[in-house]
């Protein structure tokens, strides 16, 4: 894989909250922004069917990534948008729906799953994970005993990076007449979404956690009928360079799944290999053995969180939670959700590798953050013995 850097600074290692984008997607949005002016809904010429014609393009590369026809993708403005407008297709017809969601969900979800709660549209059902965040597949089942419609799981969660078995959940889901919606957006180009994509009725994915711009999603949605038109109201003109972005982010993930699924878990490996050496007392979290490549969350004990982002300063980027949790003083829903005791919780570090880590970053990552703890456990020890 060509290594480029992209990216001068400090290193990143925060590939959950967002990737950088990959040079050759830039080149991709540049060449329609430079030579493409029209609008793809002009198609009485040619500059809009230039334009129209990028945009199916891309939901050819778009559909391949997801596994499926692409007349089944529709694009959006973000994950947040797509999982908005997946909820609105489910409810359509009803306003009795009983909603089974893991309690880990992102924000996205939560949100959108509690406004519409809070309008009296759903009824929830909340699905409960373990201590490693792994869910308990017996909350699955008791929801759907209980008449849930409709079955909302991440494919991966953007915490600690647990993988789940969604492959089943929808065949749990499907047996018992119920529907499926996928927030894929973590899982998108580390896991094979394949199999999931022929499977669920509703799958969403996020642009710029695949290498993609910002401000671009799609939706897939298993059966098109289910979309009358004019159910979303007016559809602004596309973005048409973003999804240009997305497509030609979404054919890279796919032909570089294999090779970036083991550069990123051999970096992570050496990561998680050297800070465990490196800080006595490290403690790895959540399911160790379903976990996405790139992903690793920790706890140093004794060592708060923010004492360690404060002296590492800019020269490694890396997070104590969700980028929409991160900055809020609470502990996240997610740690929340596994029990994690006071102690890890408030020590929390989030890291993630991705396409363009190299093992010098690595190593330097290892050195600045393992002196950072030391640093903090000098200085309270200090204090103690004053
Ligand atoms: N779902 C998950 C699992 C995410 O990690 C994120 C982004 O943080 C989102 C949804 C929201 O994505 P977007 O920024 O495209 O709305």
């Amino acid at each position: 894989m060509d290594r480029v850097n992209v990216q001068p600074g400090p290193i990143y290692l925060d590939h959950h909250a967002t990737t950088p984008v990959d040079p050759r997607v830039l080149d991709a949005m540049m060449a329609v922004l430079r030579d493409i002016p029209g609008n793809p809904n002009s198609v009485e010429h040619g500059f809009g069917r230039a334009a129209a014609s990028v945009i199916e393009r891309a939901r050819g590369d778009v559909a391949a990534l997801a596994g499926c026809e692409p007349e089944q993708i529709i694009f959006t403005c973000s994950a947040s948008d797509a999982i908005g407008r997946a909820l609105k297709i489910a409810t359509q017809d009803r306003d009795d729906l009983r909603v089974a969601a893991m309690t880990v969900e992102h924000p996205a979800m939560l949100t959108a799953l509690r406004a519409l709660e809070g309008n009296g549209r759903i009824s929830i059902e909340w699905l409960e994970v373990d201590g490693r965040g792994q869910l308990d597949p017996a909350s699955l089942e008791r929801a759907l005993e209980l008449g849930a419609g409709l079955v909302c799981m991440m494919a991966a969660n953007n915490e600690l990076g647990t993988v789940y078995p969604v492959g089943a959940s929808i065949a749990a889901a499907c047996q018992a007449g119920a529907l499926s919606l996928v927030d894929a957006s973590q899982a998108a180009g580390r896991l094979d979404l394949r199999e999931i994509g022929l499977q669920a009725d509703f799958l969403v994915l996020s642009a710029h956690k695949f290498y993609g711009p910002k401000g671009v999603g799609a939706l897939l949605v298993q059966d098109p009928a289910d979309v009358p038109p004019g159910l979303f109201g007016h559809e602004a003109t596309p973005n048409v360079a973003a999804i240009a972005g997305m497509g030609t982010a979404a054919r890279l993930a796919l032909d570089l799944m294999d090779e970036e699924r083991s550069l990123t878990m051999r970096l992570r490996d050496r990561l998680q290999g050297g800070l465990v050496a490196a800080v006595p007392g490290l403690i790895v979290n959540g399911d160790t053995q379903a976990r996405l490549p790139h992903s690793l969350h920790i706890s140093i004990p004794g060592v708060a969180n923010d004492a360690i982002l404060t002296r590492i300063g800019d020269k490694v980027a890396i997070s104590t939670g969700s980028a929409c949790a991160s900055g809020a003083q609470e502990p996240s829903h997610v740690l929340r959700a596994v029990r994690l005791p006071e102690s890890l919780t408030d020590s929390a570090l989030r890291l993630s590798v991705g396409r363009f880590t190299t093992d010098t970053e690595i190593d330097f990552a290892v050195a600045t953050i393992a002196q950072a703890a030391h640093a903090v456990r000098a200085a309270r020890e200090e204090r103690v013995v004053c």
